[in-house]
């Protein structure tokens, strides 16, 4: 785990470096979905600073049992809107905010516990029925509106882009995510930073970070292959 979790960390640096970007503008995800506690324990004591988990109950149970540790808890999979009240309570940062509706009610559970909660708009940039997500056409429009929720804070886009096995192939979807994340910052609207591009698994996370993005989340490379 611990070579595993090096490894990565220099693959990072490296493709860091290859396009001429600070290393430390990039932070790793390890991605810990179906991993038990033991396995999450052994990552953080190797290094592991940030934590991807994909399902609310399986997250809670674990991030109970690692409370002791200083790391941070991100959401990383789909958010059904009951689930809202522990999605605030658990995570820094929830990276999978598609609709105004799932917005609105994060918001009001982030109100009740006196949080501003840390967000990312989630956009389906290859328009894929089987992916959540708002269309990169309609991230804008989506963004203002939730730009009006003073318990929510929009850090920026993430993506999950379709599945090609040449990760060249994914380049010009991660670029366009990029490109959307400028054209937005632009607005400088409230509540909303957009500094963040959540996008680059462990097939693809090189070419990610050559197109800009500051937090790549990676699972199989370091926890090896789920089941
Ligand atoms: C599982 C998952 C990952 C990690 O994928 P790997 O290919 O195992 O690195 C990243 N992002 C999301 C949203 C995931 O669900």
């Amino acid at each position: 785990m611990r070579k595993k979790l090096e490894d990565i960390k220099n693959r990072i640096k490296k493709a860091a470096c290859v396009c001429g970007r600070d290393p430390e503008t990039i932070r790793l995800v390890a991605v810990s979905k179906t991993m038990p506690a033991d396995r999450v324990r052994e990552a953080i004591e190797a290094g592991a600073a940030i934590l991807g988990e994909n399902y609310i109950q399986e997250a809670r149970e674990k991030i109970n049992t690692l409370l002791s540790y200083p790391v941070s808890w991100h959401f990383i999979g789909r958010l059904q809107t009951n689930k809202a009240k522990y999605a605030v309570k658990l995570f820094d940062l929830i990276h999978t905010v598609g609709t105004l509706k799932l917005a609105h009610e994060l918001n009001k559970q982030a109100k009740k516990i006196n949080k501003v909660q840390n967000i990312l708009i989630q956009v389906n940039v290859g328009m894929e029925i089987s992916k959540s997500g708002v269309y990169a056409k309609d991230a804008q429009s989506l963004i203002k509106d939730i730009s009006c929720f003073e318990n929510l804070s929009v850090k920026g886009l993430m993506t999950m882009p379709p599945f090609f096995n040449n990760p060249e192939k994914v380049r010009p979807y991660f670029s366009a995510l990029c490109n959307l994340r400028d054209q937005i910052k632009k607005e400088s609207m409230p509540n909303v930073s957009m500094n963040e591009l959540s996008m680059g698994m462990t097939g693809d996370f090189e070419v990610a970070i050559e197109e800009g993005a500051t937090l790549v989340r990676i699972g199989t490379a370091i926890f090896g292959k789920r089941n």
